[in-house]
């Protein structure tokens, strides 16, 4: 069903459910196509990547495995830290595997640059990274994204996993919050 209302802090929906749906199964076929061989491990990056994992994994035709990491690079406010901590560790090993990072965002990229290091210095047969959403103008390092939903403006974005202050993750679409929350 298309969303018709929308929270009063979203300033406008980016991205419906419907786009979402048709963009992350087209993911999903790429992936189960390029792994058909050797299925990967998926490693969503928490909390944010819930959603895009739940729906991603789920269009995936292969037998793949899903583990978890938990990084801090935001706190509460709208900025890369630049500084990452790991709060939840993967449970596998994945040494000699295949490893799909999933991410809901990239932003400055330096969460993932930092995020790819770490786990590539655990032995893993490759490492490549699907993200539901990219902010191109924010790059501030270059990572090489196989897979890539959406190329979004340089707003921040809430929803569909997104939070601004651990609220919004359970909107169904990604929305653009009003400055008026975060801004005074
Ligand atoms: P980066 O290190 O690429 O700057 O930031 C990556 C992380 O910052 C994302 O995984 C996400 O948690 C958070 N982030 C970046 N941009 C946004 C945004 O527009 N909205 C929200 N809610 N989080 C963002």
């Amino acid at each position: 069903m298309p969303q018709t209302h929308h929270h009063p802090d979203v300033e406008r929906v980016l991205l419906d459910e419907q786009q979402i749906r048709e963009k992350v199964s087209e993911l999903g076929r790429r992936i189960a196509a390029d792994y058909a061989d050797e299925p990967p491990i998926l490693v969503g990056v928490l909390k944010g990547a819930v959603m895009v994992m739940a729906d991603l994994a789920r269009t995936i035709d292969l037998d793949v495995e899903m583990d978890w990491m938990a990084v801090s690079s935001y706190g509460s406010g709208t900025k890369s830290s630049g500084v990452v901590r790991i709060l939840k560790d993967l449970s596998a090993d994945i040494d000699g595997r295949n490893v799909l990072i999933v991410e809901d965002i990239i932003d400055s990229g330096l969460t993932l640059k930092w995020l790819l290091s770490n786990l590539r210095s655990r032995g893993p047969k490759s490492v490549e990274v699907a993200a539901l959403l990219r902010k191109p103008e924010a790059a501030r390092v270059e990572i090489d994204v196989k897979y890539v939903g959406f190329d979004i403006p340089n707003e921040f974005v809430i929803g569909y996993g997104l939070d601004y202050a651990e609220a919004y993750r359970n909107l169904p679409y990604v929305g653009v919050l009003k400055r008026s929350v975060y801004e005074d």
